[in-house]
């Protein structure tokens, strides 16, 4: 996946605001946050969505939710927080590797839009 902006934030080719890391992941900052805390968790590994790795590598997708929970600690979301990814074109997705958005330190609405 030469061309795919994520792959190029886990390689260390383009730069981020990494909170947290490790050999299979990486949590680094939304550059257009939508809460006062917002962390983009993926795998170094490319997979297109969550239900590609969740068939491919159901492990890793443990993994990443372990690496979230890093993030929720270090980032003091105490109040609450959402882990959200969004998939496909009906879901919104715009970069095509797989990431959980972790958004917090404020009132989440519901229902999304
Ligand atoms: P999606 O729209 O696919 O659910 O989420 C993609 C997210 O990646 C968006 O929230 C967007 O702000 C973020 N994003 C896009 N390009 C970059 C970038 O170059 N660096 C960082 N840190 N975030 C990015
Ligand atoms: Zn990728």
């Amino acid at each position: 996946m030469n061309d795919c902006l994520f792959c190029k934030i886990a390689s260390g080719q383009i730069p981020a605001d990494i909170v947290a890391e490790n050999e299979i992941a990486v949590a680094f900052r939304d550059i257009s946050p939508e809460a006062p805390s917002h962390v983009l968790v993926i795998p170094r590994e490319h997979h297109d969505n969550v239900a590609d790795l969740a068939l491919a590598n159901p492990l890793l997708a443990g993994q990443l939710l372990a690496l979230a929970a890093e993030v929720i600690q270090t980032e003091k979301l105490t109040n609450g927080y959402r882990i959200v990814t969004n998939t496909g074109v009906d879901g919104g997705q715009s970069v095509n590797h797989l990431h959980f958005h972790v958004l917090g330190g404020r009132g989440l609405t519901w229902p999304p839009g």
